[in-house]
Order: C-alpha cells, then sequence, then structure tokens
C-alpha cells in the first residue's frame, strides 16, 4: 500500500491538494485490483498554514498579548515577557491596563484610542508603559480588534515593540544638533532660537534685553602650549562659571570655539538702567573668569574681553545683534584685554567696512586688481636715478584703494605674503624691460617689504628665485624695510639682509624717524640708504626742531657712510634745504607723484624734470 499527497486538478481547472491511499489487492484467479482512496485536503492546508504563521508571529521580537472581549489576558508570547518584565502565568487572568498602565496617558487619551478602535476595529501609536521593575519605558503598539460573523467581538490582539534605543537614538540626534557635546551649553543654533524668541518676549513685555560676547583672552596660547585636552578642561569649566553668573531664565551658549554667548531678558524698560544691569553681570564674569583655574592639577589665570549690546523687541536682527556683540567684544581686546565694552555704532560701522573689503581683498590678486604705480627719485641735478614702486588697488566698485587702507588688512590676513611676492615679481620684470634700453639700464627700483613677508623662512629664497627667472642685475633692486621690522628680530634680520646683500640686492631704511632711529642698530644693519621720513620733511618750514632733526638724521648717515633720501619733497624750499644740508636725492610731488608705468615712461624719455632744477635756475 502507499500513502502519498499529491495535487489533481479539479473539472472546472482549479488544482486541488490532495491525499491519495493507494491498496493493491490480489484477487483469485490472478487478477489484480488497486484501491485508491481519494481526500481534498484543501482545508487542512490551509489550517495548518495559519497555525505556521500564528507560531511565527507568537514567536517573534514583538511582544504579542492576545485578549478576550472584556480584555482579560488569554495568551501572550515570549517577547511579552522579555519587554515587561511579567511571566505568562503573571498575566493571564488580568488586563494589559492594571498590569502594564504607566500613568503617563490622561483618560483623554485612552479614551481616544478606544473610539478608534470600536471605529476601525485598529489603533496604533506610541504609548508609555511600566514594567514589572518600576521603570517606565516607550513602546510601539498596534492593537487589532477581532470579531465573529455577527460583528461581536471576540478578541483583542495587540503586539508591541520597546522603543527605548529609537528614542534614545533621537534624543541623542537632537542634543548634537542643538547643544555642545564638550560643555553640554546650547550651540549657535539653538542659541539663534532662544535669541528669536527672548526678542519676542522683549516685545511683549516692552523690556529691554542684552547680548554679552565672552572670549577668552590667549586661550589659543594655553592650547597650543598645554594640549586641547587642557583646553577642553577650560572651556568646560568656564561654561560651569558662566551658568553661576546668570539666571535660569538666561541663556548661556557656546557660539565655537573660546567664544561664549550669553542673552539676558527681562531687564529693565530704561535703556540706561538696562545698561548698568547687564553691565553688572559682565562684572560679575569677568570677576569670576580671573580666579584662577586649576587644570590637571596645574593653576592657570584666564581672563576674558566682554562685549555688550543691548536689544528692546525687534529693533534689529538676531544676526545682527551677535554682529553687534562681536564688534564691541573686539574693542575690548583691542582695549588691552581683560575688558568691557559696549556696542558703539561708529566703531561697528569702520569694521563692517573693513569686513567687506577683506572679502574683497581674497580676490584682488587672482582677478587682476592691484597695479604698480611708480614714483620717481631724483638727484640734486633732477636726473631720474630710480623709482619707488607703490602698490593700488583697483576695487571694482570703490576705485582706486590707497595701500594704507588694505596693506594692514593683508598683514593681518596673510594675503600679504602673496601680494607682496607679486609686487616683487612685477617689479624685477620692470627691471628686467628696462635693461634692454640704453636710456633706462642704469634704474634701480624700490619695493616695499612687508614685516610678515619679510619673516617668511624663504624669503631669501624667493628673491634669488625671482633674479634667476629675470636674470636682471640685483643691483637694480633696492628693498625698503621700516625700523618695527628690523627691530623685531635683529640677528635673524640681519642674517637675511647679509645673505641677500651678498647677491647684490639694496637696502633702504623706510620712514627713518618715526621710530626707535637709534643709532645702535643703524651701525648692525647692513644699509645702504636711509630714508627720512615725509612727516619732517612736510614741516621743515612750520616746526622749528624738525629742521634740527633732518640736519641730525643727515649727519648720522654721512658718518656712517650711508645714502640719504628725502621723501614728501613737495615744495623748492624743502628741496633747497635738503640740498644745503647734504642730502642729494629726492622724492615727492614737486618731482613727480606715483603713477602708472605708460606715463612714468614718458617722464622717462625726457629723463629730466623741468622742475627739479632750481640750483641752475639760480646759476
Ligand atoms: P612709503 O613707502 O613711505 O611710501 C611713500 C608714500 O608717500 C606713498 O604713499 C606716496 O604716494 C606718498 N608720497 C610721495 N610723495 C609725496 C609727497 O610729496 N607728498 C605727500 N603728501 N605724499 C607723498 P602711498 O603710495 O599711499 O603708500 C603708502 C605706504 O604704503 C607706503 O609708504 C608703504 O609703506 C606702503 N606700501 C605701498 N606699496 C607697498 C607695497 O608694495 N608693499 C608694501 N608692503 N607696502 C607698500
Ligand atoms: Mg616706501
Ligand atoms: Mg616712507
Amino acid at each position: 500500500s502507499l500513502n502519498f499527497e499529491t495535487v489533481h486538478q479539479h473539472k472546472n481547472g482549479t488544482r486541488v491538494p490532495v491525499e491519495i491511499f493507494l491498496q493493491y489487492i490480489a484477487t483469485q484467479g490472478n487478477q489484480s485490483r488497486f484501491v485508491a482512496i481519494v481526500r481534498d485536503i484543501t482545508e487542512r492546508k490551509r489550517a495548518e498554514a495559519e497555525l505556521r504563521i500564528a507560531a511565527i508571529a507568537f514567536d517573534s521580537r514583538e511582544g504579542v498579548v492576545v485578549t478576550d472581549a472584556q480584555q482579560a489576558i488569554l495568551k501572550v508570547n515570549q517577547a511579552f515577557t522579555r519587554i515587561t518584565g511579567y511571566a505568562a502565568t503573571e498575566a493571564i487572568g488580568t488586563t494589559p491596563g492594571r498590569l502594564l498602565k504607566s500613568g503617563r496617558h490622561d483618560s483623554v487619551f485612552y479614551k481616544a484610542m478606544w473610539e478608534c478602535l470600536q471605529r476601525d476595529k485598529f489603533w496604533q501609536g506610541e504609548v508609555w508603559n511600566r514594567r514589572k521593575c518600576g521603570v517606565i519605558y516607550p513602546e510601539w503598539l498596534s492593537i487589532s480588534m477581532l470579531t465573529n460573523e455577527h460583528g461581536d467581538v471576540v478578541n483583542y490582539v495587540a503586539m508591541f515593540s520597546d522603543i527605548t534605543e529609537k528614542k534614545q537614538a533621537e534624543e541623542t540626534i537632537y542634543n548634537l544638533a542643538f547643544y555642545d557635546p564638550l560643555t553640554d551649553l546650547p550651540n549657535r543654533r539653538l542659541l539663534q532660537d532662544r535669541l528669536q524668541h527672548t526678542l519676542a518676549s522683549s516685545a511683549r513685555h516692552q523690556r529691554h534685553g542684552a547680548v554679552l560676547f565672552i572670549d577668552l583672552d590667549n586661550f589659543k596660547a594655553l592650547n597650543d602650549t598645554r594640549g586641547h585636552d587642557i583646553g577642553d578642561m577650560l572651556l568646560i569649566e568656564v561654561a560651569t562659571r558662566l551658568k553661576t553668573c546668570v539666571r535660569t531664565d538666561d541663556t548661556v551658549a557656546r557660539q565655537g570655539g573660546d567664544e561664549f554667548v550669553v542673552v539676558l531678558s527681562d531687564l529693565s524698560a530704561k535703556a540706561g538702567q538696562a545698561a548698568v544691569q547687564a553691565e553688572t553681570v559682565a562684572e560679575k564674569i569677568r570677576a569670576e573668569l580671573n580666579q584662577p583655574f586649576t587644570l590637571s592639577g596645574t593653576e592657570y589665570h584666564g581672563s576674558p574681553s566682554i562685549g555688550i549690546t543691548l536689544f528692546l523687541a525687534h529693533e534689529v536682527s538676531v544676526d545682527e545683534l551677535l554682529k553687534r556683540a562681536d564688534t564691541a567684544m573686539y574693542q575690548a581686546k583691542r582695549s588691552g584685554r581683560n575688558a568691557i565694552r559696549f556696542f558703539d555704532p561708529e566703531t561697528h560701522a569702520a569694521m563692517e567696512v573693513r569686513i567687506s573689503l577683506e572679502t574683497d581683498l581674497r580676490y584682488a590678486l587672482p582677478k587682476n586688481q592691484l597695479r604698480l604705480y611708480y614714483q620717481i627719485q631724483v638727484d640734486h641735478k633732477g636726473d631720474i636715478f630710480g623709482a619707488e614702486v607703490l602698490l593700488r588697488w583697483q576695487h571694482p566698485s570703490k576705485g582706486l584703494v590707497p595701500p594704507l587702507q588694505f596693506i594692514p588688512l593683508a598683514e593681518d590676513t596673510g594675503l600679504i605674503l602673496p601680494i607682496g611676492l607679486w609686487v616683487l615679481e612685477t617689479a624685477c620684470k620692470q627691471i628686467q624691460e628696462w635693461e634692454k634700453d640704453p636710456r633706462t639700464q642704469h634704474l634701480q627700483l624700490a619695493v616695499n617689504v612687508s614685516a610678515r613677508q619679510f619673516r617668511q623662512s624663504d624669503f631669501v629664497k624667493q628673491v634669488s628665485n625671482i633674479m634667476e627667472k629675470t636674470g636682471i642685475d640685483p643691483r637694480r633692486l633696492k628693498l625698503e624695510l621700516t625700523e618695527s621690522l628690523v627691530l623685531d628680530n635683529i640677528n635673524q634680520t640681519i642674517a637675511k639682509m647679509q645673505a641677500l646683500k651678498s647677491m647684490g640686492v639694496g637696502f633702504s631704511m623706510d620712514d627713518f624717524g618715526t621710530g626707535y632711529s637709534s643709532l645702535a642698530y643703524l651701525t648692525l644693519l647692513p644699509l645702504d640708504q636711509v630714508k627720512i621720513d615725509q612727516s619732517f620733511v612736510r614741516n621743515l618750514g612750520s616746526k622749528p626742531g624738525n629742521a634740527v632733526i633732518v640736519q641730525t638724521i643727515i649727519g648720522m648717515t654721512k658718518n656712517l657712510g650711508l645714502n640719504v633720501i628725502a621723501e614728501g619733497v613737495e615744495t623748492l624750499e624743502q628741496r633747497d634745504f635738503l640740498e644745503q644740508h647734504g642730502c642729494h636725492h629726492f622724492q615727492g610731488y614737486l618731482f613727480g607723484k606715483p603713477v602708472p608705468i605708460e606715463v612714468l615712461e614718458t617722464s622717462l624719455l625726457q629723463n629730466r624734470t623741468g622742475i627739479a632744477l632750481p640750483n641752475q635756475k639760480k646759476a
């Protein structure tokens, strides 16, 4: 006999699972017979499949509870026990509500849930429940209502999963987005948001508020010398101290780096009074941050620079307020640090200009906006022996910007390095051009060099590279240095100057007389020339003392065997005075203003400047 399952085709075409029972019967007369019993097992198959599904569901990672119509628990699975802490024996017979209710939801919540179940036979959502151990946890719950063919409730089946971890992840993400992980203070984003709210509340109550911008003095030095871990410790401690200086409603935020921002709300309706209140808090903060810190066992003394700006309602935007407080902080720094300053509109306007200029300056070189102007230098006969190159910036909207307006900026930002190199290269290319023509090949070009540019460790190499590239005679190049540059690191300066000098490059001491003007260092430096500052020349007639100074400088250079040139010579009187006292080289508007190269070339063709021959006129 044989027993097996297979699939048959019904007359109507559908496929039917069947069980076949086949029996061989041997009859008399040796006739063979088979008896086959075929049973339709469609129902049995379906039931089996359901059982399998149910078993899988019941075995799932999700908690499952089956109750009767009165919500009495009939069945729970393993996951239920794992999540809630209750064994099946403890759960069966009681209701989920009695067992798990956390008390976190009010009756309105449960009423809405039941209404939804009655209507849709299904509900899902987030629920806070309580584990057997008492801990409240969040779960994602879905409840199905099962009814019979008459519509009566037979069972409720609830499935839920523990979403504690997901919630924590969400919270972490929130914290990362709005809080500084190091200090736990609100970050820049949350600060903006809080400030916006504070402005709104200031408008509602017509009371002032204040933004305090706090920057730690010399923080970079601490970071550099003792490492970032110590720097971090200081920031954490500063955060803690700042919180003790303000009320709970006020915001202390970390703006980034060593910058903190405090927002004070609910100050006086009167501006003067509010300013006093804000300053009192700032003073408290300053005192607090002047207390020594103990960082990893050693004592550290720090101080803050604090900028304050007041606000009332929405007079200015959040961004603008932060900028103002920042400007005021910058003023506090400039005044010598460890200080408190209120926002001042005038300095702010100046800073705005500076910032926009700084942005534009980044493009000046790549966009070909820099120009070199040339101002001739003449001797006592009026012969042109050279020129000084003076930088100009052809700004797209501001026109020709003079160097004093952007060179300090270029120094601060480091842009002076590529710019200075460009000036040197361009000047040397000009010398190269001049060398080709007998009428100009004797000319010398003076180039101003910035402190930061000169201090680069490879400055000498930069110059020698340019010499090599252009192939010019190095004696045609003269570098103008200033006293402060030279004195900054005198030994290194001398070494560099000597290296360049041995190549043949010349040196002039620019603006002489405005700095230390000490004879001692003049003797140490391998200089060729001293340039009398234009302030002395300008006032030769009006300030009697200046005549003495000029004579002294001239005498000094004579004794040291140096050449002397006067800059800023505007009148014949000035020129004659200088000449009489032994200065035979001049530069100034009297002979020519700084001009573009094309203009210069026309004067060069005449070689002599008509005005500059007073001696001959006299003669
Ligand atoms: P400086 O090197 O002392 O240049 C002399 C300044 O005096 C120039 O101003 C020039 O135009 C001006 N000047 C010349 N003759 C007269 C005169 O008779 N009367 C008056 N009132 N002024 C006269 P400028 O071109 O505005 O340059 C100012 C300063 O900018 C320069 O002072 C120099 O320190 C700096 N500078 C200019 N070009 C460069 C450069 O390429 N690199 C660096 N690092 N600094 C530069
Ligand atoms: Mg100069
Ligand atoms: Mg000068």
